[in-house]
C-alpha cells in the first residue's frame, strides 16, 4: 500500500506559484507515448522506440499524482494527451476515477478511436476533446500522417459532437506548401459541422529535429488569409488559454490561433506537464525533468511528492527561447512529452 499523509481540507491548498508569480492550475498528463499515426512533422517513418510498459505509469499511479495535484497544489483542469491517449487501455475507467477528484477534464486526440469511445468517455466524465486534423483531402491526409485514416477521424469528430463533448475543437498545424491552401476550407468545414477551428503555429518539437521556421505559417499570415474572405472581430483570449480568438462577422463562428512562436504567451503560463513515464516538466520546452515515478515507486509520501512538484515549478524559466539563437530543442519529441 502506498504511503499516505493527511490532505489539506478541500480548497485549502497553497497555490503552485513560480518565481514570476505565475499560478499553475492546468496539468497536462500524457497517458502513452504511442501513436497510431506517423505524422511527418512529429515522428520519423520508422525507428522511434516506444517506452517499455513497465516504465509507463499505471492507473493507480496516475490517479495518485493527480490527487496530489488537485488537493495539494490547486490544479483545476486536466488535459489528457499522448502520443495518442485513446490507445491507453481502460481509458474510460481511468477518466471516471480522475473525474471523482474534481478537475475539468479534456483530451487531445487524433480522433481515430473516437467513434467507438466518445460515448463512454463522456459517460465517464470527460468534458471536451481537441481533435487534430490538418487536411480534408484523403490523399493529403495519408501523405501527412503516413496512414489512410481520415474517414475514422471524420467519424470520430461526429461521434464526439453527438456524445456532447462540447465544444469539439479541430486543431490544424498549417505548413507552407503542405496544407496552407486549405485554411479557408478547414474553417468552413468546422463551421458547417459545429466544430471550433484552431490553427497552431508549428513548433520545433519533432523527433527528427527537422523543424523549418520558413515553412511555418505565422499567426499574421493566417489572419491575412482569413481576412481575404471574412471580416474578423477579435474576441481575445480566455484567461490564460493559449488560443487567441477571432469571430467571423455576422456569424457565431470563432477561429482560434495558437501562436506559440510569433506571439508567445509564456508570461501567463499556468501549465505543467507529466509525461507517460512519470517525469514532471515545468515547460513544454524544458530540457530537464523531475522523476516523480521514482519517488512514487520508492515509497515517498504525498508531502514529499508535493515538495518535489513545487521545486520543479520554482525552477521554471520565464518562457521558451525558440526565437533566440541559443534555443535548444528538448531531447524528447512532442509524442513523448505530451502536447
Ligand atoms: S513554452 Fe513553456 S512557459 Fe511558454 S507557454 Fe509553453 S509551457 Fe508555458
Amino acid at each position: 500500500m502506498a504511503p499516505r499523509s493527511t490532505e489539506p481540507p478541500h480548497g485549502a491548498h497553497t497555490p503552485l506559484v513560480d518565481r514570476f508569480g505565475r499560478v499553475h492550475t492546468d496539468l497536462r498528463v500524457s497517458l502513452t507515448d504511442r501513436c497510431n499515426l506517423r505524422c511527418t512533422y512529429c515522428m520519423p517513418a520508422e525507428g522511434l522506440n516506444w517506452l517499455p510498459k513497465a516504465e509507463v505509469l499505471g492507473d493507480d499511479e496516475v490517479v495518485r499524482l493527480v490527487r496530489i495535484a488537485v488537493r495539494r497544489l490547486g490544479i483545476r483542469s486536466l488535459r489528457l494527451t499522448g502520443g495518442e491517449p485513446l490507445l491507453r487501455r481502460g481509458l474510460p475507467g481511468l477518466i471516471a476515477r480522475l473525474t471523482e477528484l474534481g478537475p475539468e477534464i479534456s483530451l487531445t486526440t487524433n480522433g481515430i478511436g473516437l467513434a467507438r469511445t466518445a460515448h463512454d468517455l463522456k459517460a465517464a466524465g470527460l468534458h471536451r476533446v481537441n481533435v487534430s486534423l490538418d487536411t480534408l483531402r484523403p490523399e493529403r491526409y495519408a501523405a501527412i500522417t503516413r496512414r489512410d485514416r481520415i474517414a475514422d477521424v471524420l467519424a470520430g469528430l461526429a461521434a464526439a459532437r453527438a456524445a456532447g463533448l462540447a465544444p469539439v475543437k479541430v486543431n490544424a498545424v498549417p505548413v507552407r506548401g503542405v496544407n496552407d491552401d486549405e485554411i479557408l476550407d478547414l474553417v468552413e468545414f468546422a463551421a458547417e459541422h459545429g466544430y471550433r477551428m484552431r490553427f497552431i503555429e508549428s513548433m520545433p518539437l519533432d523527433a527528427q529535429g527537422a523543424w523549418d521556421r520558413s515553412k511555418m505559417i505565422t499567426a499574421d499570415e493566417l489572419l491575412e488569409i482569413l481576412a481575404q474572405r471574412w471580416e474578423l472581430h477579435p474576441v481575445g483570449r480566455h484567461g490564460n488559454a493559449p488560443a487567441e480568438e477571432w469571430r467571423i462577422a455576422g456569424t457565431d463562428t470563432v477561429v482560434g490561433v495558437i501562436a506559440s512562436v510569433t506571439r508567445p504567451f509564456c508570461g501567463g503560463c499556468d501549465r505543467v506537464r507529466l509525461t507517460a513515464d512519470g517525469q514532471l516538466r515545468n515547460c513544454l520546452f524544458a530540457t530537464e525533468e523531475s522523476d516523480l515515478r521514482e519517488l512514487l515507486r520508492g515509497g515517498a509520501d504525498d508531502a514529499r511528492i508535493e515538495a518535489a512538484w513545487r521545486n520543479t515549478i520554482a525552477r521554471k524559466g520565464p518562457g521558451h527561447d525558440i526565437n533566440s539563437a541559443d534555443f535548444v530543442q528538448p531531447d524528447r519529441p512532442m509524442s513523448a512529452i505530451g502536447g
